[in-house]
């Protein structure tokens, strides 16, 4: 059984001011088996880090290299020393933005290991590839590329994010997202044998209040990756509620 995650992507939004939102948070207290992570901006995570309790903290993205002229990157030992647990990788916006390949996301996920990071390793397929019928080749090739051999349920998560639902408000079926979840689970077990059944999977792209529980409701599917309902306190404790409440039945 993979453990519970509920993680917010803050993305490139929010100064000092917002983290009044995270000791919203905060103060609720986390829900008995489930783990709750945010991810803010990077100058924010080590103040994030001193008032986040029980919340793990997480960046969004690390350099491959441990140190050295990589002007405005940084590297997982960074966000570790800055008191971060995890570090999102390979987020379609940084494959779209950035040119990030699976090589690049693998490398960079051997160096969150590396630095004692769980690395939440994104995956997903653009519109034009789900209406070509290549989902499911798409995404198996992503996670083939992507992780490390040395990938465990200890440092690492695997998110389904279809490109086309991030930010948009547009979801798949529960059918759809159980499909690639199945798929996704059964790949984990065939690389990782029986450990790969402990990765946690989560769904991501547009996931709120009111969606939040059917979704985890689906099969294989551990938790959710949130961007846009993370970002305050009242949007993203229903989503964290939810989860905790598929623990509790
Ligand atoms: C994301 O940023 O990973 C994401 C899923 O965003 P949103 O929830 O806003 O679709």
């Amino acid at each position: 059984m993979a453990r519970k995650l509920a993680a917010g992507n803050w993305k490139m939004n929010g100064t000092g001011a917002s983290l009044g939102e995270l000791e919203a948070l905060v103060s609720e207290g986390v829900p008995q088996g489930v783990e709750v992570l945010i991810c803010p901006p990077a100058p924010l995570l080590t103040r994030a880090a001193a008032l986040a309790g029980d919340i793990a903290i997480g960046g969004q993205d690390c350099h491959a290299a441990v140190s050295g002229a990589h002007t405005g990157d940084v590297s997982a030992i960074m966000l570790k020393d800055a008191g971060a647990s995890y570090v999102i990788l390979g987020h379609s916006e940084r494959r779209a933005d950035h040119g990030e390949s699976d090589a690049v996301v693998r490398a960079k996920a051997e160096a969150a290991a590396g630095a004692g990071l769980q690395a939440v390793v994104c995956i997903g397929e653009t519109l034009d590839e789900r209406e070509a019928g290549q989902t499911l080749q798409v995404v198996e090739t992503q996670l083939t590329g992507s992780l490390p051999d040395t990938a465990s349920a200890s440092n690492t998560v695997v998110a389904y994010e279809p490109v086309w639902a991030i930010g948009t408000g547009k979801v798949p079926t529960l059918e759809q997202i159980g499909e690639v979840h199945s798929a996704l689970r059964a790949a984990l077990v065939a690389r990782f044998g029986a450990a790969g059944g402990d990765i946690p999977l989560l769904y991501g792209g547009s996931v709120k209040a009111g969606n939040a529980a059917d979704i985890f409701a689906v099969p294989n599917v551990d938790g959710a990756l949130v961007g846009g309902a993370s970002l305050k306190a009242a949007d993203f404790r229903p989503i964290i509620s939810a989860l905790a409440a598929t623990v509790a039945e």
